[in-house]
């Protein structure tokens, strides 16, 4: 099964995420990301065998230990990708350690205990809009709150139907 590990969105940024999704309808062409699926990831892990998720929840447990909850703040857009095929994401402003010593210890866990994770450098952000054509340039201003990062979960990811089916294997409570 296909794995990642993903923290859910900060309590008391959700409603901004939506608002700046509302906005991006208006004015950029692409695929929508419904808001039940909004999440940062932390690691991707990719094909695992169901008989490895246990583990994979010992050693995401472990990668956690030791940090708390902590405040962050949404910031400003950003994409991934072609303009004219862009993943369209909003990130964080403040909180940036926090979540990347949050990242590197989940990494480091599932790296020690032997997974091959997705290397890419890490940048804390919400997807909002898949196969975004941005060559226009012109986004808007993004909504922006705080709130508080508390729970990072183990997720499986079914990519067969129209839209990406997301089920919570394990939730763990910083
Ligand atoms: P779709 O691929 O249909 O657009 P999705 O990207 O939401 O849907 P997945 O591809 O299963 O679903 O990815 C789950 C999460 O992991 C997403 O946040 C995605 O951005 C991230 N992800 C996917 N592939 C990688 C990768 N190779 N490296 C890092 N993160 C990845
Ligand atoms: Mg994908």
């Amino acid at each position: 099964m296909r794995l990642f590990v993903a923290a859910d969105i900060p309590d008391g940024c959700y409603d901004a995420l939506c608002e700046t999704s509302a906005s991006l309808r208006s004015c950029v062409r692409g695929r929508y990301v419904g808001p039940d699926l909004f999440h940062v990831t932390l690691a991707f892990l990719g094909e695992v065998l169901a008989t490895q998720v246990a583990e994979v929840v010992c050693l995401v447990r472990k990668g956690c230990e030791g940090v708390s909850p902590f405040r962050t703040t949404l910031g400003g857009l950003g994409t991934f990708g072609r303009a004219s095929s862009a993943d369209l994401w909003q990130g964080f402003a403040e909180g940036q350690s926090e979540w990347s010593a949050l990242a590197q210890g989940v990494r480091k866990a599932l790296r020690d205990g032997g997974f091959a994770i997705d290397e890419k450098g890490f940048i804390p952000h919400v997807t909002l809009m898949r196969r975004a054509d941005v060559t226009h340039g012109l986004l808007p201003m993004p909504c922006v709150d705080t709130g508080t990062v508390s729970t990072v979960v183990l997720f499986s990811s079914d990519l067969s139907g129209d839209r990406p089916y997301y089920e919570a294997l394990e939730r763990i409570e910083l």
